[in-house]
């Protein structure tokens, strides 16, 4: 077995939808980044890129396109030009039309796999300071004061060791490097599964996001580019594993009578797919010369599709910092920073996404009638509007360069 060692800057754990991003933007930046990612980007078991799809909002957009990633993708995201909001049985609800925030559209929704794709044709340019270790294991994580010194087992079972300035977490809610740093991580279930799914409909979209709130659980539906809709509904375990069992036509006729008529009659469905749902949250997001984004900070309910674009905000905030400081790559100020600046962004977030979750779950009588007024009350207000528009597309706290369309670097 050869063994070899390795000096680098950055290593990223985890090269999904967060880890791939942000080695993309620390491409050519000068910094020597290892990535390290179990599971190919080909592979049927990659996880982060998977047959679902994700909204991604006005920030992540902007991220993308000053990164060069979104020309190549721009063909396959769908604009979101309005959302509709309600809840079964009530009679509030509200609506948003991105014309009257002044905005083109509220995000875009795109194929897990697209967005991977174009990230890992970008990875797998020949780059002397990228090392791509695919698929390959770590193991031994040892964060000392000047570096962290680990193990990477490739296929043919070769293993190299390195030592890295920092390590960053980018493996996703179960983190290894998190557990590696002792960060600690609180796990809330929300005896919730989200089935997906991908269906065809009797009429157009008409580039209309729908969120319904059924008293058996959250209901999602996205406008797609292909004209198709992707349904994301939150059930309890039981109901999600007899929602899977279901024929086609008897799916659809429950999809149907839960969310009405208004996106026209549900004709077709694809494959269906479930998640379970918990709020994993770390203790914290900095340890020595240790640095967790993404899903290994903060995994939330998928109701107000914001995991990802938060994560996203991480990753770019993390290549600013790294890039303006190269030579303080993991240094407890560098990292102090990190958290500090992303602190309310996360916290907000966070607790937006978890009261969403239980206020609409809240089954106590009076607190329907609170949800309706509150709905009504939203579409009459106009500040309430813009307030949400501005959280949809998102940040609180400070933005990363990335976020406003600059390059990484400052120039
Ligand atoms: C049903 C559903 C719908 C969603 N929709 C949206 C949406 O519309 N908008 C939105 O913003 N968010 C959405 N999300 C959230 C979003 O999917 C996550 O926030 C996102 O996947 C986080 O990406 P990540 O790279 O941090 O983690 P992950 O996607 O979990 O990726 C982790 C990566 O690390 C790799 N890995 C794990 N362990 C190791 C290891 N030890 N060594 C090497 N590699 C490792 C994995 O193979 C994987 O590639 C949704 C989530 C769900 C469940």
């Amino acid at each position: 077995m050869a063994t070899t060692a390795l000096e680098v800057d950055v290593t990223i754990v985890g090269g999904g939808m967060v880890g791939a991003s942000l080695a993309v933007a620390l491409q050519g930046s000068g910094v020597r980044v290892m990535l390290i990612e179990s599971v190919p980007f080909e592979s049927g078991a990659q996880q982060s890129f998977d047959a679902r799809t994700t909204a991604l909002g006005n920030a992540s957009q902007r991220i993308y396109a000053a990164l060069g990633v979104w020309e190549g993708v721009a063909g396959a995201a769908q604009p979101i030009r309005s959302i509709h909001v309600s809840e079964a049985g009530r009679f509030g609800f509200a609506r948003l039309e991105a014309r009257e925030q002044g905005i083109e559209a509220f995000g875009y929704v795109i194929a897990n796999r697209v967005l991977g794709a174009a990230l890992w044709q970008r990875l797998a340019r020949a780059d002397a300071q990228l090392l791509l270790r695919v698929p390959a294991r770590i193991d031994h994580i040892e964060p000392g004061a000047e570096a962290v010194a680990f193990t990477v087992q490739g296929e043919a079972g070769a293993s190299e060791t390195v030592r890295t300035r920092l390590i960053v977490a980018a493996d996703g809610a179960q983190s290894l490097v998190r557990s590696a740093a002792g960060i600690a991580a609180s796990v809330e279930d929300y005896d919730q599964v989200a089935v997906v799914t991908t269906v065809a409909a009797d009429q157009p979209h008409g580039a209309r996001a729908y969120e319904r709130f059924t008293p058996s659980g959250p209901l999602a539906v996205l406008p797609l580019h292909d004209g198709t809709l992707a349904v994301i509904w939150a059930r309890t375990p039981a109901d999600a594993r007899t929602l899977l069992a279901l024929q086609e036509a008897d799916y659809l006729a429950e999809l149907q009578a839960a969310f009405g008529w208004r996106a026209g009659r549900f004709v077709r469905a694809g494959a269906r797919g479930s998640y379970p749902l918990r709020l994993t949250r770390a203790a914290t997001a900095v340890a020595q010369r240790t640095v967790l984004i993404g899903n290994a900070a903060q995994a939330l309910h998928p109701v107000a599709g914001q995991g990802f674009n938060l994560g996203l905000r991480d990753a770019a905030m993390l290549a600013e910092l790294i890039v303006a400081e190269p030579a303080a790559a993991g240094d407890p100020a560098q990292l102090q920073r990190f958290a500090d600046w992303r602190a309310g962004d996360r916290a907000g977030v966070t607790r937006f996404t978890d009261s969403l979750v239980k206020l609409f779950g809240d089954p106590r009588p009076g607190v329907g009638l609170l949800r309706s007024l509150g709905l009504l009350a939203f579409d009459l207000a106009p500040p309430a509007k813009s307030a949400l528009a501005r959280v949809s597309a998102g940040f609180a706290g400070p933005i990363p360069r990335l976020a406003r369309g600059l390059p990484v670097r400052h120039v």
